[in-house]
């Protein structure tokens, strides 16, 4: 590696490397040594970004950093693990100063935030594009799956719906809104909230969990795959923001509630036995029921009447079309 790339490491990166006792060697070697706590297994995920694919080009670095911590953070929460350590890959055109400040700053916010430490890495040059290597812990033969969701259960998602969605569609154009709704809908595109409190707490009560990056109706049909099962979701549960609700019709509010990814909520399935535990869990975060899990194969949305809910789905594949690609 080149010499200023490690003026870079030590510049940027070094400072990150401390604020956990379970490492006992941060970056600067050729390797980290973190030490899991006994009784524990390590769980690990990552996921990258690459310019003009996942991110737009005038992207800001310090968001283009909480959010590649922030997706790798509810991929470990989904499995009701708890994050510890990360790697960072960041390719780089050139030396640039300001994307580098900002970029580190983003990634210092969010692992300060979350109580991770950055332990190590690679710095190349090449195209801008950056992947982040997450590891975290679980207590020994626990852990949520996709697999696990049985007939009767009842499905709940965490948070609000959609938002990330209304604000990929500011961001493009394809809609306006007055400044407190933009705001906030460009901040749950741009600096999600995983949930990382939520997960570990599911561990002992649903009976399957996944994180949403890519849509309910796309996320949610993993469980129900990997299950071997069908579910019934009713419309008018969706959970949806004042922003979200304030700046479209419920027509459209709907459709990215269901299809739009990015939101980073939970979706997970509770058999009607532990709904007397996941109340308690409920009282600290917001949580709602919006369906079950049944025999019939598929995903079936039914309006508040219980009649069949057309149209939307229809348009969900070409909705999605050239927004994503993972
Ligand atoms: P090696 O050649 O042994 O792989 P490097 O010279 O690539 O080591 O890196 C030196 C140290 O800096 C290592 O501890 C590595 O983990 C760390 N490092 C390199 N790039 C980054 C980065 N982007 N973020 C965090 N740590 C990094
Ligand atoms: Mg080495």
């Amino acid at each position: 590696m080149a010499d200023g790339e490690f003026d870079i490491i030590d510049h940027y990166f070094r400072p990150l490397s401390h604020g956990r006792e379970d490492v006992s060697l941060g970056i600067g070697d050729d390797a980290a040594i973190v030490m899991p706590p006994a009784g524990q297994a390590l769980v690990m995920a990552v996921d990258g970004m690459v310019e003009g694919v996942h991110f737009p080009v005038d992207t800001d670095p310090a968001d283009l950093a909480w959010k590649l911590l922030a997706v790798n953070l509810s991929d470990l929460a989904a499995m009701g693990a708890r994050s510890r350590w990360a790697t960072l890959y960041l390719s780089l055109p050139e030396h640039n100063e300001s994307f580098l400040r900002r970029f580190a700053s983003g990634l210092r916010d969010a692992l300060q935030a979350y109580d991770v430490a950055l332990v190590g890495g690679d710095t190349v040059h090449g195209p801008l594009s950056a992947s982040l290597q997450l590891s975290g812990t679980l207590p020994n033969g626990q852990g949520l799956r996709r697999s696990g969701a049985q007939v009767g259960d009842h499905v709940f998602v965490s948070g609000t719906l959609g938002d990330a969605g209304a604000g990929l569609a500011l961001i493009q154009e394809r809609m306006q809104a007055s400044p407190p709704e933009r705001e906030q809908l460009l901040q749950r595109l741009n600096r999600p909230i995983p949930q990382t409190e939520l997960g570990p707490q599911l561990l002992d009560i649903a009976s399957s969990c996944i994180d949403l990056s890519d849509g309910l109706v796309s996320d949610l049909g993993h469980i129900l795959k990997q299950s071997g099962v069908g579910a019934t979701i009713e419309i008018d549960k969706l959970p949806l923001s004042k922003a979200l609700q304030t700046v479209t019709s419920d027509q459209q509010a709907r459709r990215w509630a269901l299809c739009a990814g990015d939101d980073y909520e939970l979706c997970f399935t509770v058999p009607p036995q532990r709904l007397a535990q996941l109340e308690a869990v409920h009282a600290e975060q917001p949580i709602t029921d919006i369906g079950r899990i049944t025999d019939t194969p598929g995903l079936a949305l039914r309006n508040g009447d219980g009649s069949p809910f057309e149209g939307e789905l229809a348009g969900y594949d070409h909705f999605k079309s050239g927004e994503r690609d993972e």
